[in-house]
Formats: structure tokens, C-alpha cells, sequence
């Protein structure tokens, strides 16, 4: 099924591939045991994946440790490959706010016993996304925004992107170099300090402050 992300100028773009990147604020690197990588470290999450502003995350069987992962998304306007860091601005049609909802305990394993991410961090609405705010808006600055995320009220995650360890920029060109981006791929591009549990009956709320907001609900998955 194709699917749709809407910008809040009322136009649309197709959804295609959805990139994101490990360990990109040093606190978040840390709260985690770990430290900033020498590369970047990239993992994919499918389509399906996707669930939009007002969407239930659905928390499946697997699990007992779900966690959200507050994060800018950058929505890719247009195809390219090789992208430099100078030119990356033209490829970006816009911003939004998403969560980077992880199986905790499925990915430690994982990682414990060298084994991919599929599982922790594509399963089914594991990356819902706000709406969409035009690139327009900014000219041609690639611009900080502030992040925050609330768990049935309560403030858990809360930076600006500045505190990147590695920028918008540069997480365009290197995706570019490696895999090439397409019209309407989207960059989840890592999370702050605070990462938390997430329990059926929560409401989540995240915002790119001043710009865009998405609210979602929990549930437990009945049939997985
Ligand atoms: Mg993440």
C-alpha cells in the first residue's frame, strides 16, 4: 500500500525509504554505554513501519522494554546520489518530528550476539511522523530545531539539534554516497539523552518546538 506524508501547507509526497542513524548526541551515546562511532552507524526501518500524527503504536508480544526515541526526520525532496555537504539543502523538502520507537531488549540481544536491528527497530508503527514542514520555510539554511517528547504529560526527552554529532549535512551525503536517496526517503537522525519505557494506555507527545507536533497512543499488539 502506498502511503502519504502530508505537509502542513497542505501538499503531499510520496513515502519511499526510511534511513536512521545510531549514537548522534554524546549523552544519548552515553546513557547507552557506548560512545560516538568514527562512522556513522545506519539502519533501516521498512515502510510499514510508519505510522502518522494521531497513530497507536502497537507493542508486540516479543517485548517487554519498548522504548521511544525522540528525533528530527528530514523528508529528501528529490533523488540524488554523491551529495556534498554544501549542496545537501536542495535535496530537503522538509522537517518533522518522529520516534524512533526501539524493542530495547530484542536490540541488546542483538547487538550481544552480533545480529542485526530488523526486528528492535522496523517492526510494525515503529516510526510514526508528524507532519511535514516545507524546507521552503528556511531558504537555503538547514536549520537547528528544538526537540522535546512527553510521556502522558511528563517532560523525558528534551535538546536542540545543534547538540548533533553529526549534521543534517552530513548525514545527507553520506546516505547519499552509500545507498542513494530518492524523493520522499526519510532520515530519522538519532536521539538526546533520555530515552524511556512505553506502556499500553500511554499518550506520547513530540514536538519540533514552534513548528509541528505529533501525538500517538500504546497499545499491545494482539496478534503478535
Ligand atoms: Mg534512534
Amino acid at each position: 500500500m502506498k502511503k502519504f506524508l502530508s505537509f502542513t501547507n497542505g501538499n503531499k509526497i510520496e513515502l519511499a525509504n526510511i534511513y536512521a542513524i545510531a549514537s548522534n548526541y554524546s549523552k544519548h551515546a552515553k546513557e547507552m554505554g557506548t560512545t560516538i562511532p568514527d562512522e556513522p552507524v545506519i539502519f533501516l526501518k521498512p515502510s510499514s513501519a510508519y505510522i502518522p500524527n494521531g497513530g497507536t503504536i502497537l507493542l508486540p508480544k516479543i517485548s517487554n522494554e519498548v522504548h521511544h526515541e525522540v528525533e528530527l526526520v528530514v523528508v529528501i525532496g528529490k533523488d540524488g546520489c554523491n551529495i556534498t555537504m554544501e549542496e545537501a539543502y536542495k535535496y530537503i523538502a522538509g522537517y518533522a518530528v518522529g520516534i524512533d520507537v526501539t524493542l530495547r531488549d530484542i536490540q541488546r540481544k542483538a547487538k550481544t550476539d552480533g545480529k542485526p536491528w530488523g526486528i528492535a527497530k522496523g517492526f510494525y508503527t515503529s516510526a510514526p511522523i508528524s507532519d511535514v514542514v516545507p524546507a521552503d520555510t528556511f531558504g537555503n539554511e538547514i536549520p537547528n530545531f528544538d526537540l522535546l517528547l512527553t510521556v502522558d504529560g511528563e517532560l523525558r526527552q528534551k535538546a536542540n539539534t545543534s547538540s548533533m554529532e553529526r549534521s543534517v549535512a552530513e548525514l545527507v551525503s553520506v546516505i547519499s554516497k552509500i545507498f542513494t536517496l530518492n524523493e520522499g526517503d526519510c532520515i530519522f537522525t538519532g536521539t538526546p539523552d533520555g530515552v524511556g519505557k512505553i506502556v499500553p494506555g500511554n499518550q506520547i507527545y513530540a514536538e519540533l518546538t514552534g513548528y509541528v507536533s505529533l501525538t500517538c497512543y500504546v497499545e499491545n499488539n494482539l496478534w503478535r
